[in-house]
């Protein structure tokens, strides 16, 4: 379903606002790489017509929540976690919620150390909507809050290449407006937050989705940094997370390689079993892997190889297909290389599944708010566009217009919560026009000024459709019956395998206390990274 009316870079940029950087965004299904964004081909938005009512009250609500949401967006920004390791940063989140009148509902949920739940409601028997705030960062991508290549306030190992300080701040920061907007007009119903921890690696999602907690939600939203403001009917992948290894018998490789059985062999014989199988998949099919171990030394018959792979398709079943026959792979080059496979299926996620009433409304909500930028910011940007060696074009001055059907070969975790209630979301710009998300300068915008807008402007969007969502029952309804028509009638089974307790990534120091239940499942650790 290739975009209608878009241009290629439009399509692109608000691809990258759907939170599936951390799953390899190589392309769209149905096109083929993308030239880099550039500012002549993006596309104004139309006039944004006459701001819904909702839009100057959740203004009021922000900035009387302005500091809150700063604090969110820096503190978390300067002390940058990992994925699964981000305990400062949760506390950050739960600190201000419980500030603001939330009250925690579960701290460690669903056996993830950093994820949490803090609700707040009045009245009883009201809508229920959902706020999904990330707060994870990446490897190797700390920066300075300056228009170069510098070190950050922790060096250069972590840094927020994503921008989920500011998708963690405008999602959190949205839900204390909200809860004031609802105080003051006396409106009933529950506003939840999803503490989610690790979207980069072994999403947290999936994990409470297993838990069904996202099951009596009315809508749940949220959005991503990108260079553009847009929303629309976006579809990603579904995907399986495999790891194959391979145990043979080490030798000599000069004076007795007939004594040994080489696990590299085997690893290479799957990798070439899997070249094998790419005629006969689904052109929406995508296959690529990395070898994780490939043996110490060349003249040791190497007995251990590790080869991790990812599976993606339209849906649960394709990817189930691509998985099943990936395994028969694993177990052919095995026996021809009398080795033995050993194959975990240890992630597994949804497609994700677009909500048309709700990207609507999210779209009416976002053009409603006006996108300025100081002459400071324009030089800012225009230097990391320098620097980047990309077109100096500054900032994105407009929304996208409503962008109409994208489908494309990355996948998040949001794509889980998606088969349990009707989601939200959509993209705002908190980098300069061309710059791709896990690169230094969204890291350095979203230590600064461009990056507080962000998180201050994507929770007055917030905010603004969750009062409308809390108010609006014919609108609940639209977001449903969307909902079903696109899920079906199944009942939800998660994409996780049923062996898998825990994600394999969790640091030791967190699975230490032996006497807790909520790390008693865990898997022993492979000693293998663990990223998305
Ligand atoms: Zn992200």
């Amino acid at each position: 379903m290739p975009l209608r009316g878009m241009p290629e870079a439009g399509r692109r940029a608000v691809l990258a606002g759907f939170g599936m950087a951390g799953f390899g965004m190589t392309g769209a299904v149905t096109a083929a790489a993308a030239p880099p964004a550039s500012p002549a081909a993006s596309t104004p938005g139309p006039p944004p017509g006459l701001p819904p009512a909702s839009s100057a009250a959740a203004a009021r609500a922000v900035e009387a929540a302005r500091d809150a949401i700063l604090r969110l967006s820096r503190e978390v920004w300067t002390q940058a976690e990992l994925s699964l390791h981000e305990e400062k940063s949760a506390a950050i989140h739960l600190r201000e919620l419980e500030a603001a009148g939330f009250r925690v509902t579960s701290r460690g949920t669903s056996g993830i150390p950093t994820a949490f739940v803090a609700e707040w409601s009045a009245g009883s028997g009201g809508p229920v909507i959902g706020y999904m705030p990330e707060y994870d960062a990446l490897p190797g991508l700390g920066n300075a809050a300056e228009p170069r290549q510098a070190p950050g306030p922790a060096g250069t190992g972590v840094g927020h290449g994503c921008g989920h300080n500011m998708l963690g701040a405008g999602c959190t920061g949205g839900a204390i407006a909200l809860r004031a907007m609802m105080r003051e007009a006396g409106t009933s119903g529950t506003i939840r937050v999803y503490g989610c921890a690790a979207e980069e690696t072994e999403g947290a999602k999936v994990y409470m989705a297993r838990d069904r907690l996202f099951e009596d939600c009315d809508a749940v939203l949220a959005w991503h940094p990108a260079p553009f403001a847009g929303a629309g009917i976006v579809r990603l992948t579904a995907v399986d997370k495999v790891r194959v290894m391979f145990h043979g018998r080490s030798a000599h490789a000069g004076i007795a390689p007939w004594e040994g059985r080489s696990a590299l062999k085997a690893a290479e014989m799957f990798g070439l079993g899997v070249q094998m199988m790419r005629e006969h998949i689904l052109p929406s099919a995508r296959m690529h892997y990395i070898y994780e171990q490939a043996g110490a030394a060349p003249n040791v018959i190497p007995d251990f190889a590790q080869v991790w792979i990812l599976l993606r398709d339209l849906d649960r079943e394709k990817v189930g297909t691509l998985t099943a026959w990936v395994r028969q792979v694993a177990e052919g080059a095995a026996m021809a290389t009398q080795t033995r496979a050993e194959v975990i299926h240890f992630f597994g996620m949804h497609d994700l599944l677009p909500n048309e009433p709700l990207a609507r409304l999210l779209h009416r909500h976002l053009a409603a708010v006006p996108i300025e930028w100081t002459e400071e910011e324009q030089a800012f940007a225009r230097a990391c566009q320098r620097e980047a060696k990309l077109p100096e074009a500054g900032m994105a001055p407009q929304p996208l217009p409503f962008l109409q059907e994208i489908s494309a070969g990355g996948s998040t975790d949001v794509g889980e919560v998606s088969y349990q209630a009707p989601v939200g979301v959509f993209a705002w710009p908190t980098m300069p026009l061309g710059v791709g998300l896990h690169t230094w300068p969204v890291t350095a915008c979203g230590g600064m000024s461009i990056g507080d807008k962000g998180s201050l402007n994507t929770a007055r969007v917030l905010a603004a459709a969750g009062y409308d969502l809390m108010t609006d029952a014919a609108l609940r309804e639209a977001a449903r019956v969307d909902f079903r028509a696109r899920r079906g009638d199944r009942p939800f089974t998660s994409a996780l395998p049923a062996s898998q307790k825990r994600p394999m990534g969790l640091p030791a120091f967190m699975t230490r206390t032996g006497d807790d239940e909520m790390v008693s499942g865990l898997q022993p650790d492979t000693g293998a990274r663990n990223g998305g």
